[in-house]
């Protein structure tokens, strides 16, 4: 590269990765620098090889400062240890640098085939990716109960939401689907919903509709080509994605993007597949792909199209393809497919509709911790949660006796989420884990720090409470669900 060409480069850090991680590397880096593409790759570790070095994250400062200055990475796949280690070096690397959008789309490719082949699927998954049960925050409640926190916020909701619609609005596209299991989970799935139809109101121009995440999955399967864009919360996003993969091909077509404030990764959805490590064998394409929508990123609109046209010719023509789409037909490996590619560079298939591509407007969401302010706030009672291989009829009747005279009252005692005292709601197969609400006697009396710190005291000297949740109620809005069977 001429120093004049150095001085203008792209500089990206480029982490090639684990079991196929180099050879796709390798041959990504072989086609766009055939068609053009001027990058500096800063080349960086991160995964198995740190894991080994003793870096707990999987991720070295070095690689870490690189990104900070590029604040662009395309990643290979990364290993997982399992066994030592402890994190995922990928999720440490999105929570890192804040990249809470992952973008994966979905588009079918010429000459697949497949059961959906001919439909035309042309959609995109937007996963929200750092906040969920995700966050990792597990604990063993009793010996036989084990407790995920799904935690989802407002601010990351609403970052996300915004950040879909500004997706449709650099790609041209036309329709936003949120995809929830808000019907069930009305705070936290709930909480996405809301603030995405808030949303959509600033941006009318695109039509916006919300499904329940089991009919959207239904709805994929059935008529996949009605989607356009899909957004959803972590894991919902996570599953349905690679549905979605699925539909086009597998995992070795899918590319995905990882979007932040601070930095951008662009990765293959695909793991370090270690049954096909080192052989030659492996497809490409999803690093391929996901390398050029790191050039649309970068405004590289021409140099992209190149790319992808030649893949596209490469797929139609079929003498070149490797395995794992060859159907059949004699299979070629990595480096041949790659210069397979690379010959093509500059033809053009007519399979492939161009669409305009404006860069996307990243959303502008206050940092603020408190994101939501509210007027009126009051705590109206408390679920303690308490550890008993006892009878609901047994706690309920002695915590009723433990709270007499205070300024609290047990309201009812849910076990697995239903209602199994004063009234059971349903057949009563319970568990060592009962969650009990308490409520004033006075309702229009807000308990205070003393009454819960008393009710606590009188609950501790009989029964071992595990976790206890206030009641909020925010602008008189209660901020809890009820049990199944609750009144
Ligand atoms: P995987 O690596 O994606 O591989 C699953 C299988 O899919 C492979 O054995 C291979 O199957 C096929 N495959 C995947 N990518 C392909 C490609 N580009 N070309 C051709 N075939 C391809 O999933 P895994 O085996 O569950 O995970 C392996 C490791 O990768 C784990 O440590 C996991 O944690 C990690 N992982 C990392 C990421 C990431 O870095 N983003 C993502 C997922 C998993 P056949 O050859 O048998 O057909």
């Amino acid at each position: 590269m001429s120093d004049s060409a150095t001085a203008t480069a792209h500089k990206v850090t480029l982490i090639a990765g684990d079991g196929v991680g180099p050879e796709v590397a390798s041959a990504t880096k072989d086609i766009l620098a055939a068609a053009g593409a001027n990058i500096h790759w800063d080349e960086a570790v991160a995964g198995k090889q740190a894991f080994e070095g003793g870096i707990a994250s999987g991720v070295p400062q070095d690689t870490i400062d690189s990104i900070d200055a590029n604040r662009v990475a395309l990643k290979g796949p990364l290993e997982t240890p399992v066994g030592f280690g402890g994190k995922s070096a990928n999720v440490t690397l999105r929570k890192l640098f804040e990249m809470y959008g992952n973008i994966r789309p979905c588009k079918e490719l010429p000459n697949i085939g497949g059961p959906f082949a001919g439909r035309g699927i042309d959609l995109i998954v937007v996963r929200e990716n750092v906040e969920d049960v995700y966050a990792g925050i597990e604990h063993m409640q009793s010996p036989g109960v084990a407790q995920c926190l799904k935690l989802i916020s407002r601010k990351g909701c609403e970052k996300i939401s915004r950040l879909s619609f500004e997706l449709a609005r650099s790609l041209g596209r036309k329709r936003v689907t949120c995809a929830t299991k808000a019907n069930i989970m009305k705070k936290t799935e709930g909480l996405l919903k809301s603030t995405f139809e808030d949303v959509a109101k600033e941006f009318s121009e695109f039509t916006s509709d919300h499904i329940i995440i089991d009919n959207a999955c239904h709805q994929l399967v059935i008529r996949p080509e009605t989607f356009d864009i899909i957004v959803s919360t972590n894991m919902n996003g996570d599953i349905v994605s690679d549905l979605t993969s699925g539909l086009v091909g597998g995992l070795g077509l899918a590319p995905s993007m990882n979007l932040g404030d601070q930095a951008v990764m662009f990765e293959a959805v695909h793991g370090s597949a270690p049954d096909i490590a080192g052989q030659d064998k492996v497809n490409p394409t999803a690093l391929l792909l996901s390398s050029v929508m790191m050039l649309r990123h970068f405004g590289e609109f021409e140099t992209a199209d190149k790319i992808e046209h030649a893949l596209y010719v490469t797929l139609e023509e079929g003498k070149a393809l490797t395995g794992d789409i060859a159907r059949g037909r004699p299979a070629v490996g990595t480096k041949r497919f790659a210069e397979e590619i690379i010959a093509n560079l500059g033809k053009r298939s007519d399979k492939l509709v161009d669409r305009d591509y404006t860069p996307i407007n990243m959303p502008k969401v206050s940092s603020d911790l408190d994101f939501v302010k509210v007027n009126d706030r009051r705590d109206v009672g408390a679920d303690v949660f308490i550890e008993s291989g006892k009878m609901p009829d047994e706690v309920g009747k002695s915590l009723e006796q433990i709270v007499e005279g205070s300024k609290l009252k047990l309201k009812m005692i849910s076990n697995r989420g239903t209602q199994v005292y004063p009234v059971a709601a349903a057949a009563f197969d319970g568990v060592d884990h009962h969650r009990c609400r308490f409520v004033m006697n006075d309702k229009s009396q807000a308990m205070t720090e003393a009454d819960l710190l008393d009710l606590l005291q009188r609950v501790g000297q009989s029964w071992r409470w595990i976790h206890v949740e206030r009641l909020p109620e925010y602008n008189g809005e209660p901020g809890y669900t009820k049990a199944q069977g609750e009144d």
